[in-house]
């Protein structure tokens, strides 16, 4: 698993030499660095503000940010995010990630190294209560069939991308607000986009899964698999995990975020919890564990054989070349699995038309038309409000179908879905979930995969934020 540090610093330099380049350029290059400029100014600024917590050197700020359709577009998501980054300023210090050396895992997912023994011990006396309950005839633990960490530490630059989607999720929501408002990209609408993102998504540097402490976990019960998804609060509520972490969590020093039932902080070494306002990158000293013994990661079963991979029946063969299967077969390998179905490859016209419709009548996580519409850029929404206008006009299934392909075709299929690329130049396929096991077994097999990312993988995006775990590889 590659893990930030070197890699990433030197991508922050990159971008930061990219800021500081010579004049010259096409007309778009400096509108670009004037824009660039702009958004430098506001984080020196910033950092130059007098008040409890000033930027670092190296903090991801607005400048990482890439270009959108417009230039006002791309301003705007700059000042949100410069707003919101001085509004964790006031309160909080940026954290600028671990290093290697600091870090330990717990079921696949890396965590600080000072909260290792905990969360791994945390996790087998989880899993061996829910055996204890299921053998002792509990209902609710005979409907719980997996517990396991989702993810730990998350590293500044794998935020970065998370809070863009979150951004692009917020941005649409708060659609119909800004579009009241005199100057829908004035300050009154930035404030609105940064309010409605405060309490879903911190800016880079200052969420908790920075220092490497906190846990989100996962569950599956009654059949659903339970992630960091507050729509899914009730249900985590009802759940056999949730239940057992509020009995003893607390014995291996986690304590519940009260906003997110998921969520849990592990106390032993957090530079937030003394206050001390340091620079943000040194460690506390490890705190003394506690007396549990730290579960051991026994080496999975089968491990040694190379594991299988299969097609569903939507899937095309031919359209992952044997070099992809291999990387695939890697990834699993990493994550101590044995095998692995792919449900979908790249599609055509008629076949996107026919996965996007099931995911619009699904019930499922990451299906839904609020949900699709999240996942798709604005030509896969045409596509979508298709789909909604002939449904409310009480068009049949087929009907729909058939409209949603024309305009599939219409728009041209590569800009609806990386699924309609050619699969000669980007192999393009999801594998099934219910494939790989338990939320152990996913946890294992997503951490493996984003190991991969960037090098032989141009793109994963995991499950539920895709209706498959995604690849893109090129052959
Ligand atoms: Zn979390």
């Amino acid at each position: 698993m590659r893990l930030l540090t070197e890699h990433h610093r030197s991508a922050a330099a990159r971008s930061a030499a990219r800021v500081r380049g010579p004049d010259g350029g096409s007309p778009a290059d400096r509108v670009l660095r004037l824009q660039r400029t702009a958004g430098n100014r506001a984080v020196t600024a910033l950092v130059q503000r007098r008040g409890p917590h000033r930027l670092p050197e190296g903090a991801i700020t607005s400048a990482r940010l890439g270009e959108l359709g417009t230039p006002e577009e791309t301003a705007f998501r700059r000042r949100v995010y410069d707003a919101q980054q001085e509004r964790a300023l006031r309160t909080k210090r940026y954290f600028s990630g671990l290093t290697r050396a600091q870090l330990g895992s717990v079921d696949g997912s890396p965590i600080h190294k000072v909260a290792e023994p905990d969360a791994r011990a945390l996790v087998a006396a989880a899993r061996a209560d829910l055996k204890t309950d299921q053998d002792a005839g509990d209902a609710l633990a005979l409907a719980c069939s997996a517990v396991g960490v989702g993810n730990a530490y998350r590293d500044p630059e794998r935020d970065l991308r998370a809070w863009t989607r979150a951004y692009n999720k917020y941005f649409k929501a708060t659609k119909k607000k800004r579009e009241k408002l005199d100057d829908p990209f004035g300050d009154d609408a930035v404030a609105i986009v940064v309010k409605a993102l405060i309490p879903k998504k911190a800016v880079p540097g200052f969420s908790n899964h920075t220092t490497g402490l906190a846990i989100d976990f996962s569950t599956v019960q009654g059949g659903v698999p339970l992630g960091p998804d507050a729509g899914q609060d009730e249900l985590w509520a009802a759940s056999w995990l949730y239940g057992w972490l509020g009995r003893r969590a607390s014995e291996f020093r986690f304590t519940q975020l009260p906003s997110e039932k998921w969520h849990w902080d592990h106390a032993g070494g957090s530079p937030d919890a003394t206050g001390d306002a340091a620079t943000g990158r040194t460690t506390r000293s490890p705190a003394p564990t506690t007396a549990a013994a730290p579960a051991t990661a026994a080496a999975p079963a089968g491990a040694t054989a190379r594991p299988g991979v299969t097609f569903g029946s939507r899937a095309v063969t031919s359209a992952v070349a044997s070099s992809s299967l291999d990387i695939l077969r890697d990834v699993l390998a990493a994550a101590g699995l044995t095998r692995a179905t792919i449900s979908s490859t790249a599609r055509t016209a008629t076949d996107q038309a026919r996965a996007m419709y099931q995911n619009l009548v699904g019930r499922g996580r990451g299906q839904g038309v609020e949900a699709q519409l999240r996942l798709y850029g604005s030509a896969g929404d045409a596509v979508i409000n298709v789909f909604v206008e002939k449904r409310d006009g009480g068009s049949t299934p087929d009907a729909i179908k058939a409209a949603m392909r024309d305009k599939i075709v219409e728009l041209g299929p590569t800009r609806v879905s990386r699924h309609c690329g050619d699969p000669a130049t980007l192999n393009v396929f999801d594998v099934a979930p219910s494939s790989l096991g338990d939320a152990a077994a996913q946890a294992a097999f997503v951490a493996a995969a984003r190991g991969e990312e960037g090098g032989r993988v141009s793109r994963f995006i995991p499950y539920p934020d895709d209706p498959g775990h995604h690849f893109e590889i090129r052959p």
